[in-house]
């Protein structure tokens, strides 16, 4: 049950960046970083089409995340 909750969850996130990409398509946004606003390398690009940062900024923001975030699981237990 909370596997599939959790796929459902996921599919949902990835909708909702493909969605995102083709706004930013729309709006002659794509493959610029969201952060610094420098155009994302093409090879990323191609390796991971729904990014939104480039590799410095997203390097940047998961070294945030692992310093200030609750580890990923942990608050499944109390579900
Ligand atoms: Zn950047």
């Amino acid at each position: 049950m909370s596997t599939r909750l959790r796929f459902a969850d996921r599919d949902r996130n990835l909708i909702m960046k493909i969605n995102d990409a083709l706004e930013r398509i729309a709006n002659d946004e794509y493959g610029y970083c969201e952060s610094c606003e420098e155009e994302i390398n093409e090879k990323r690009l191609r390796a991971r089409p729904m990014t939104t940062m480039c590799i410095d900024c997203k390097e940047e923001q998961e070294r945030e995340e692992a310093r200030t975030k609750i580890r990923p699981g942990m608050m499944d237990e109390y579900e």
